[in-house]
């Protein structure tokens, strides 16, 4: 495969973008080798600049459900774009979008529109700390809840009341409001609200994790968490920036039947353009400025590019459930010829999934929160990877992050998929315990 423009792009990109990129995940550093540059894509496929094409599992980290360039997306987008980008004034497609989501979405009385996942996840803590009075937040290793400084703080494995700073810039003062639990470690979390009585505000949580891989709940973890939460008052917050109409159109929270106090939005509910969202309860929500005391703007947020993008898909996903069920299937057969594939090899593997998230580890242990994903043999992945680049599969670049699937995904664009797979992963074999003898 040539990949000579994308080749040259990267080392001009690295003169005038730090890293050469605008997200570090897109640098390729975890998998070693050059990112590729996308010049563009429709319904499954990618195309990168040098004309190669490949199958898409990344959708753009999620918003692209329905494939890329959908065409009621495109079309609503380009007639509304001539009324002008931005009026920093209310529109009708905000009001639009917000009734959209209140009514489908029970325990959502009110919603705020922002521009990102991090922006929203930002808001929901603020709010949360406005509305109880309190300063600390419980996260769990492994969620990922955008750049927030309060969200950047690493397990110091088994410190229970000291965060610390995953990251140069984030001060000891932000960090130590951070409380950090174990994913699907309930005694954890009731230790630290033990030890910060009356000081926790919050508790965020990615409902099924999709940045450590996919993580599935264990039985009564999320349950105990919401009875913990409302025993003590700290507000629950259920980052659904990757799960919230992915899943189905209620999110995890349909899915698992719990409710949060605040959910926060992101990716499909903008259809791929820049939007976030954070909503909840009309006695929280109304404490957000101008009803309330906690300050929280935005110079474009509710920008109406944005929202007919995203109303137009929510619309579609909203009167055609059965996506989701298509979705399901599609990402069962790939998770069933995996296993097929990888059942009578010697490589260790684990493959977690839900609806149309999956991911593949490499290890022999049940992955089920940060530590066990962590223990993923990152050579394999990277094998994995690369073997699957080549023969035009286009899959994270990273072990930490899930596969999102598109429903342009075709039934033949699948059966690609798994004899790329299968090649892949006799190379993988050959290599490993073959020649290295
Ligand atoms: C992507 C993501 C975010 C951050 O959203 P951005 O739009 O990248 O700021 C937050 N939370 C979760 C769960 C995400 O997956």
């Amino acid at each position: 495969m040539n990949t000579q423009k994308s080749k040259h792009l990267f080392e001009k990109a690295n003169q005038f973008i730090p890293g050469g990129v605008n997200s570090p995940v897109r640098a390729f550093k975890s998998v070693g080798g050059i990112p590729l540059f996308i010049k563009k894509a429709k319904g499954a496929y990618l195309y990168d600049e040098d004309g190669n094409r490949y199958i898409d599992y990344i959708a753009s980290w999620g918003p692209m459900i329905m494939g890329h360039a959908y065409e009621p997306v495109v079309e609503a987008i380009q007639q509304k774009v001539i009324d002008s980008t931005s009026f920093g004034a209310p529109t009708e497609l905000e009001v639009q979008l917000a009734q959209l989501i209140c009514e489908s979405i029970p325990n959502i009385d009110r919603i705020r529109m922002v521009n990102s996942g991090t922006e929203a996840t930002m808001s929901a803590i603020r709010l949360a700390r406005g509305f109880t009075g309190k300063n600390k937040i419980v996260k769990f290793a492994g969620c990922y809840h955008g750049h927030g400084d309060s969200f950047l703080i690493k397990a110091g494995s088994g410190a229970v009341t000291l965060g610390y700073p995953d990251s140069p810039g984030v001060t000891p003062g932000t960090a130590q409001d951070t409380l950090l639990a174990e994913y699907n470690d309930l005694q954890g979390v009731q230790k630290l609200v033990e030890a910060n009585q009356g000081e926790i505000a919050a508790v965020i949580i990615e409902p099924i994790p999709g940045n450590m891989g996919c993580i599935l709940p264990q039985e009564g973890f999320l349950e105990g968490l919401r009875q913990l939460c409302n025993r003590e008052n700290i507000i629950l917050i259920f980052d659904e920036v990757m799960t919230g109409f992915r899943l189905g159109f209620g999110g995890a929270q349909q899915t698992l039947g719990i409710e949060a106090d605040i959910v926060t939005y992101g990716k499909v509910i903008g259809a791929g353009m820049p939007v976030g969202a954070y909503g909840g309860k009309e006695e929280i929500m109304d404490f957000i400025a101008p009803t309330g005391p906690v300050y929280q703007a935005g110079t474009l947020s509710g920008n109406p590019i944005a929202m007919i993008a995203g109303l137009t898909l929510l619309q579609y996903l909203k009167t055609h459930p059965e996506v989701y069920l298509q979705l399901d299937q599609k990402c069962e057969a790939i998770e069933i010829g995996l296993k097929d594939l990888l059942e009578s090899k010697p490589l260790p593997y684990q493959i977690n999934r839900i609806g149309s998230m999956i991911s593949l580890h490499f290890t022999a242990s049940p992955v089920v929160d940060f530590n066990t994903a962590a223990n993923g043999n990152n050579q394999y992945f990277k094998d994995f990877f690369h073997g699957m680049l080549k023969r035009g599969i286009y899959l994270p670049p990273s072990a930490f992050e899930s596969w999102f699937l598109s429903n342009a995904l075709s039934l033949s664009d699948i059966d690609q998929t798994l004899a790329a797979a299968k090649e892949t992963i006799l190379e993988m074999e050959t290599f490993a315990f073959g020649s290295r003898h």
